[in-house]
């Protein structure tokens, strides 16, 4: 292809496929064992050199290492085994360590234009950006700026504003809690709380879920649970792919008895038989088989699903035969249950069965196991989230748990797997467009001022309000805005219509690509690198999927000697933009960041003496009330909820279609073109469907399709999709994330969390006009 600008379109806010054959071949018959180690070779090796990579490794996870840049899954408390990562860490280690450069000289020879014809994965292999770039008004290319003069753009920007909530401040869940600490601090001091992160697209709803209900919008288990647990569900959940390490920790419960139920439209090899990589007898053999029982549940079928089984746990308490409820715990603690109880007694076994997909038998089974077991862990993530009701599907579980009083002892509880490193420390140190008052309250006392009260936008809202012109300036603290929202084209023309668009990045992303009037790259340090500020070396905290908080300690020089710190890039941005009008001598703090963490210790909760517990290895593990049952709810109390059933009705040619991820992915980051476990190579536009589907629409396997997908009489379209038949539930389809966001409309969200609902997308689809490489 020419390097030649293509002015007649904009560049692409999709990424163009691959050229190359998709194969589909048998699937895995385990996760992890040798291909896992081959796979995690081979990717050290290319990318980092593998004397170079060995030693990054060794420290990854380790309490005097750095933390995993990938998914939120926790270390163990005691002793940490030298490898204590997983496959798809390493990518994620290899994919920020890698000696790629993306330099100036790069972007003379690549316009933008032709580098929107590359495909995401392309971009990301191009290596670590080493310099601030800008790309000024109708240019074609980005040319390099000093860093004084990009903070300077964007104060001049931010200031010529008529409101401060014409800017967005975007965050994604890599940031460490000291640079999101200091984030919401300018944003708030700038006089905004528009403050959308990536937890709007994710775990919202489990947020939105558990605060209603347990008064914490945060899960209430620790990793020793999992050794204590008889009964662990995994629901809406693939952790063989997005938190691998969590099969260790399934591996070993099952070893102490526990029993497995995977609840899921797809099975999925990693909870069908896992081979410990690290384990040389378990290499050799078959592996551990994980789940003693799998329901594959149509997609959104799960409220139906839960309702069943709490149904069958009531009239098993009927009977009189055994005490199955827990009724200390629900006179004591709970609220609600009487109306619980009433609504249910009105579900008829027949809609259950209908909606989830499941035989009555099969999820009296799945009862019998909830009944039989003392200590019980319910385990989800964004099968759950990401629909209408996903508010009621995380509900119905907390039902479910209440009434037998497993939320507040050893051994049980409820666990939403998050799926980005600090995503849930963010928001404990503030990122949230929906601040508390009593957050505000001593965030101003401490810092002498007064936070802007008014709620911001979230993901959602702030496409919106940049697609209308209400908000003008984009500012994202990582992550790859683009192409981890819903409804692509729409989003990118939101982003088109502002007058900046400025981006803190490691790698190259679409985000880069469609841009505003004017758009900024500013790169910064990564996890694995060693981050020195005036007063000597600095470590940085997170908060795991567990509320454990620890220091990461990067080891491996700087990718380039112009990069900067998150912490240092939002201190000197601030200092830009607010000059005389701040009460904070940013340069002060991050000169050292336990001046940082002192400041945190007095806003945030359960921060109490933060530099000397995070110093402990291991660090320390925030307060929980739920785990102690304290439940900090209006009553006092847990509630029970009451939730319709959701129904879809399709047309007769309509699927109800969810987006997944690959195993060669992280998020937005596209690291191969394989999915092992499902059997795909060389390939991502593929659309899995049932096999009777596929021969009753006429379709062949590997034939090209087109996807529109139906919204309010609204029709989008993804096109050029190969057919897979696959095991998964009749008129369901699943295809890959972020290829089909562009199906997802911007309003379809779900209630009270406002995540967009790419979980159950109506679509149809029909025989692709197109000819091309894609295909098998
Ligand atoms: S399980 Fe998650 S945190 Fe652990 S090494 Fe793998 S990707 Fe990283």
């Amino acid at each position: 292809m020419s390097h030649q600008e293509i002015k007649s379109s904009p560049p692409s806010a999709q990424s163009p496929e691959e050229p190359s054959l998709i194969q589909i071949e048998p699937l895995s018959k385990a996760a992890g064992g040798i291909p896992s180690i081959v796979a995690t070779a081979k990717t050290v090796w290319n990318e980092m050199g593998m004397g170079r990579g060995v030693r990054t490794l060794l420290k990854l996870n380790q309490k005097d290492g750095f933390d995993c840049p990938g998914c939120a899954w926790p270390e163990p408390d005691g002793e940490r085994s030298h490898a204590e990562f997983c496959e798809n860490g390493a990518k994620h280690v290899a994919d920020e360590a890698t000696t790629k450069r993306v330099t100036p000289e790069f972007f003379r020879q690549w316009s933008v234009g032709d580098l929107s014809l590359k495909s995401d994965h392309w971009l990301g292999k191009q290596g670590r950006i080493t310099h601030p770039m800008i790309l000024r008004e109708g240019a074609t290319h980005y040319e390099e700026i000093s860093w004084d003069n990009a903070f300077a753009l964007v104060a001049a920007e931010l200031n010529a504003l008529a409101d401060p909530d014409e800017a967005i401040f975007y965050t994604s869940g890599r940031t460490s809690n000291e640079a999101a600490f200091l984030y919401q601090l300018f944003v708030r001091q700038f006089g905004t709380n528009n403050l959308p992160d990536c937890s709007n697209m994710c775990h919202e709803s489990s947020g939105s879920a558990l605060g209603e209900t347990i008064g914490v919008g945060k899960g209430t288990v620790t990793l020793e649970d999992f050794n204590l647990a008889t009964a662990i569900f995994v629901i809406g959940q693939n952790p063989g792919t997005n938190h691998p390490r969590m099969l260790s920790a399934l591996e070993q419960a099952k070893k102490n008895g526990c029993r497995l139920v995977h609840i899921n439209p797809l099975p999925e090899v990693g909870m069908t038989q896992f081979k410990h990589p690290q384990d040389v007898l378990g290499l050799l053999g078959a592996g551990t088989t994980l789940s003693d029982l799998f329901l594959q549940v149509r997609i959104n079928g799960d409220v139906a699903l839960l309702q069943g089984i709490s149904k069958a746990v009531l009239a098993e308490e009927e009977k009189g035969t055994r005490a199955v409820l827990d009724r200390e715990f629900i006179t004591g603690y709970t609220v609600g249950v009487d109306e619980f109880i009433g609504a249910l007694e009105g579900v008829e076994w027949n809609e259950i069965v209908d909606e989830s997909g499941i035989s009555r038998a099969q999820i009296e089974e799945a009862a019998n196991i909830f009944m039989e077991s003392e200590r019980t862990i319910f385990c989800w993530a964004m099968g759950l989230t990401q629909h209408k009701n996903a508010v009621a599907n995380i509900q119905e579980i907390v039902n479910l748990m209440l009434l037998r009083g497993q939320i507040g002892k050893p051994g049980a509880g409820l666990c939403p797997v998050r799926g980005h490193s600090n995503v849930q420390g963010d928001r404990t140190m503030g990122i949230w467009e929906r601040p508390t008052d009593a957050f505000l309250d001593r965030l101003g006392s401490e810092f002498n001022f007064n936070p802007p009260r008014r709620h911001g936008f979230d993901t959602v809202k702030a496409i919106q309000a940049m697609h209308a012109g209400q908000a003008r300036v984009f500012f994202a603290m990582g992550g790859n805005f683009l192409s981890a929202t819903p409804d692509t084209e729409y989003t990118a023309d939101a982003l088109r219509r502002c007058r900046l668009t400025a981006h803190v990045s490691t790698k190259l992303n679409r985000a880069h690509l469609i841009t505003g009037e004017q758009a900024l790259i500013l790169p910064c340090l990564g996890r694995t690198e060693i981050d020195v500020q005036s007063f000597g070396p600095q470590f940085v905290t997170t908060e795991n999927s567990m509320a454990v908080v620890q220091a990461s300690r990067g080891s491996l020089q700087p990718a380039s000697d112009s990069l900067l710190s998150e912490p240092a890039i939002v201190a000197r941005l601030a200092t830009a933009t607010l000059a005389e009008r701040t009460s904070v001598n940013w340069l002060a703090l991050i000169a050292d960041y336990d001046r940082i963490r002192d400041h945190i210790a007095w806003v945030v909760p359960g921060f109490d003496d933060y530099n000397t517990r995070v110093r402990r290895p291991g660090g320390f593990v925030l307060p929980s009330g739920p785990r102690e049952r304290v439940f900090n709810t209006p009553s006092g109390r847990a509630v029970f909820t009451v939730h319709a059933m959701p129904r879809h009705e399709l047309e007769p040619d309509q699927f109800l279609m969810m987006t997944i991820r690959s195993h060669d992915q992280f998020n937005t980051s596209i690291y191969g073109l394989d999915d092992r476990y499902r059997g795909i190579y060389n390939g991502r536009r593929v659309v899995f469907l049932n096999q009777d589907d596929v021969r009753e629409a006429g379709f062949e396997e590997g034939q090209l399709v087109d996807l529109f997908s139906h919204f309010e009489g609204e029709e989008r379209v993804a096109r050029r999709f190969a057919v897979v038949p696959y095991s998964i539930p009749r008129r369901s389809a699943a295809t890959y994330f972020p290829e089909t966001n562009v199906l997802v409309p911007v309003r379809s969200v779900a209630d009270k969390s406002n995540t967009p609902v790419s979980k159950s997308v109506v679509i149809s689809i029909k025989p692709s006009e197109e000819s091309g490489v894609t295909g098998v």
